[in-house]
C-alpha cells in the first residue's frame, strides 16, 4: 500500500508524482540528463572550456542552478574548465570543491570547535578514485 507520505509536486514542474530516490518527477530526471549532456557535450570541445557557469547556460539554454548543481555532484567535471565552479552554500561566492568557500569554511571551523557534532554528522562525502586497484591480473598461482 503506497504511503502518501512519498506523494509530493515536483519541485521544477510542479506535477504531483511519488518520491522514492529522485527529488524530482521522471519526466524531469530525463530532462535533466539531457541537460547534463548538453552541458557536457559542449565542454568536450576545448575552446569552450575557458567558460563560466552563465556563459555555459547562455550558450546550453540550461539553468544556472542546475549547471551549479551538475557540478557540485560531480556529474560535470570541472578539471579542465578553470572558469567553472558553484556557488558557496553561506556566501555565494564561486567555489570548486567542498560545500563552502575557504573563508567561510574557516568561519565554520571556528564554530564547529564549540559544536563537534555537527561536524561529525556531515563528514564530507567526497569520492576518492582508486584505479586500478580493483583488479588484478595473474598474479595468483
Ligand atoms: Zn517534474
Ligand atoms: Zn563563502
Amino acid at each position: 500500500m503506497p504511503s502518501l507520505d512519498n506523494v509530493t509536486n515536483c519541485p521544477r514542474c510542479g506535477k504531483i508524482f511519488m518520491k522514492i530516490r529522485q527529488p524530482v518527477c521522471p519526466s524531469c530526471v530525463k530532462e535533466i540528463d539531457k541537460e547534463y549532456e548538453k552541458c557536457s557535450q559542449f565542454l568536450r570541445k576545448k575552446e569552450n572550456r575557458g567558460c563560466t557557469v552563465y556563459e555555459l547556460s547562455e550558450k546550453t539554454g540550461v539553468n544556472v542552478e542546475y549547471i551549479k548543481q551538475f557540478i557540485r555532484e560531480g556529474r560535470l567535471s570541472i578539471d579542465n574548465a578553470p572558469n567553472l565552479g558553484y556557488s558557496c552554500d553561506s556566501c555565494g561566492r564561486l567555489i570548486r570543491s567542498g560545500s563552502h568557500c575557504t573563508s567561510c569554511q574557516s568561519e565554520r571551523n571556528k564554530l564547529a570547535d564549540s559544536f563537534h557534532e555537527e561536524v561529525k554528522r556531515k563528514a564530507d562525502r567526497q569520492e576518492s578514485n582508486h584505479p586500478g586497484k580493483l583488479y588484478r591480473t595473474g598474479l595468483d598461482q
